[in-house]
């Protein structure tokens, strides 16, 4: 006899594990159902690609090569000096590979405390939400389940491109670029993209000449452009070459290297490179997901067609994560994975994509939440700006990292704050303020008014806020407001 449950949760990413744990903790029987295998032991390993190759890895990895580009870059000014740094690449990839181990088996552990049951295997949907699961290795099936909600959570996969396919050795896609053994001496991304921009910055930091090629003639064009531009003159700064209206057209594999052919607005360029990291973005995965008989619907683009709760053509059948529309963004899978949990068991849940936070782990990092200038002008809503750069705060004098600016647009009739787009110091967690105060629909005025303890970065916040009003008071304000 088939055995049955409340939710079966397809994909253990941050999307579903989060769908797993909220449904059991909802008092639902709940199992989830996850395929992925490490490469380095061939065990499962839940987390998905957030865990295993994406958000930890990458940030592990960002962490150690930022302490290395100190070291070198500002502890002089500190007065420390050091004869010799040296990176051993070894030790940081094993402490990225622990950081992993210790985050995924973590969700094991949470697995059990709240009885999820976990099956590793491919889980196939079927018609009246059955679920067939094989082995994770062999594919085959092995047993059907029952369940009276099914949650797809199959995540995505990265983009291929036929001009650059991906031998896994000297050509790479972003997980390969977690596991280089020695600085490549000179590395290619193709995509100035997030992955890009984050990956390149790593192995720049460790010594690498770094070219990114980016196909469109805009740099980050869904950022705010103030920030991008004084972010791509920190970049140049950086020496991360970063070539714009760059068409990739071919690659070849040589003894050691890879040559790159590409198309800019002077005619055909050549590169070579010993390693190419290609990131030119990342698609829904569902192969196998679903029998062609279930009738699952997915749009043009192939990720599965859900309406605002997350429900797809099919009862009692859910999608959520990079699989659906939206940002492919590990806490807005999970969002959605806490808020479908509520929504079968009590029947009502809301995610509020407007205030869905975004970072670049470049260094500056770059965060921001709702609206762009541009987006507001393309709208012809009316908006004040506000802006303050860190420059004028003294802790980020203190830390050395006098960089960057936040920048906040507010409504220029009901001071409702519409966006706010940091270039900066911990942008990261500093954004975290913003997205509350959109989350309560607050004004400039709201943050304006909040004490802001000193010295800290988040001073910066609040100058951009009393900025909108004209009275900030640690930058001169022409004309201020009286
Ligand atoms: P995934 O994490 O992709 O998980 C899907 C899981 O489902 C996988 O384990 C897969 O094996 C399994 N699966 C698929 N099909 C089946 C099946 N039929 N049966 C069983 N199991 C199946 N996002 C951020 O928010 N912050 C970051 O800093 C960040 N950094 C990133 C860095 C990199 C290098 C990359 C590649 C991505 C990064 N992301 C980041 C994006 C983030 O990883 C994704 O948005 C997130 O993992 C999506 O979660 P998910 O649960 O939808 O899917
Ligand atoms: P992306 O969409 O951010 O960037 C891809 C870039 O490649 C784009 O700028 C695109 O114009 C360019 N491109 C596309 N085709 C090209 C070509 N043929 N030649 C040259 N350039 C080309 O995608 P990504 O960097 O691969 O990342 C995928 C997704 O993963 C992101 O969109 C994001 O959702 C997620 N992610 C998030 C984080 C984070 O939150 N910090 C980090 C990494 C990844």
């Amino acid at each position: 006899m088939s055995k049955k449950y409340d939710v079966v949760v397809i994909g253990a990413g941050p999307a579903g594990y989060v769908a797993a744990i909220r449904s059991a903790q909802l008092g639902l029987t709940t199992a989830c159902v996850d395929q992925w295998i490490r490469n380095k032991d061939n065990k499962p390993a839940l987390g998905g690609t957030c865990l295993n190759v994406g958000c930890i890895p990458s940030k592990a990895l960002l962490d150690s090569s930022e302490q290395f580009h100190k070291a070198q870059g500002q502890f002089p000014a500190h007065g420390i000096r050091m004869e010799k740094l040296n990176m051993d690449v070894g030790v940081m990839i094993s402490r990225k590979d622990k950081i992993v181990s210790t985050l995924t088996s973590g969700i094991e552990q949470l697995f059990k405390a709240n009885n999820v049951e976990r099956i590793a295997g491919h889980a196939t949907l079927l018609p009246d939400t059955k679920v067939a699961i094989g082995d994770p290795k062999s594919g085959g099936s092995t047993q059907i389940v029952v369940a009276s909600n099914v949650i797809l959570a199959s995540g995505s996969e990265p983009t291929p491109l036929a001009a650059a396919p991906v031998d896994g050795a000297r050509i790479v896609d972003s997980a390969g670029a977690l596991e280089f053994d020695a600085v490549p001496k000179r590395l290619g991304v193709i995509g100035a993209g997030v992955i890009g921009l984050e990956l390149g910055s790593v192995w720049r930091r460790l010594g690498s000449e770094t070219v990114l090629l980016e196909a469109l003639d805009t740099f980050l064009p869904t950022v705010d452009q103030d920030i991008t531009k004084d972010a791509a003159r920190h970049f140049k700064r950086q020496r991360l070459d970063i070539r714009l209206g760059a068409l990739v057209e071919s690659t070849s594999l040589n003894n050691e290297s890879v040559h790159v052919r590409y198309r800019d607005e002077n005619g055909t360029q050549e590169l070579e490179v010993d390693r190419l990291i290609v990131a030119v973005g990342r698609r829904p995965f569902t192969k196998d997901l679903a029998k062609p008989e279930v009738g699952l619907k997915l749009d043009e683009r192939g990720f599965i067609e859900v309406d605002e709760k997350c429900q797809t053509n099919i009862p009692g059948v859910y999608a959520i994560g990079d699989v659906v529309r939206g940002p492919m963004l590990a806490h807005k899978g999970s969002e959605e994975g806490a808020a479908v949990a509520e929504l079968i068991a009590n029947g009502h849940a809301h995610v509020n994509y407007e205030t869905i936070p975004w970072v670049i782990y470049t260094a500056p990092e770059i965060a921001w939440v709702g609206k762009t200038e541009q987006m507001l002008r393309q709208e012809g809503t009316p908006y004040r700006v506000g802006a303050f750069p860190f420059a004028a705060t003294g802790r980020a004098r203190a830390m050395e990292e006098p960089i960057g600016s936040v920048k906040i647009l507010a409504h220029a009739q009901t001071d409702r704050i519409l966006g706010v787009h940091i270039l900066g110091p911990h942008a990261s967690e500093l954004i975290a303020e913003a997205v509350l105060a959109m989350e309560f629909s607050a004004s400039a005025e709201d943050l304006a008014r909040t004490v802001h303890a000193h010295p800290t970065l988040s001073e910066a916040i609040h100058e951009a806020a009393l900025a909108v009003d004209n009275r900030a008071i640690h930058k001169y304000t022409a004309n201020p407001k009286k």
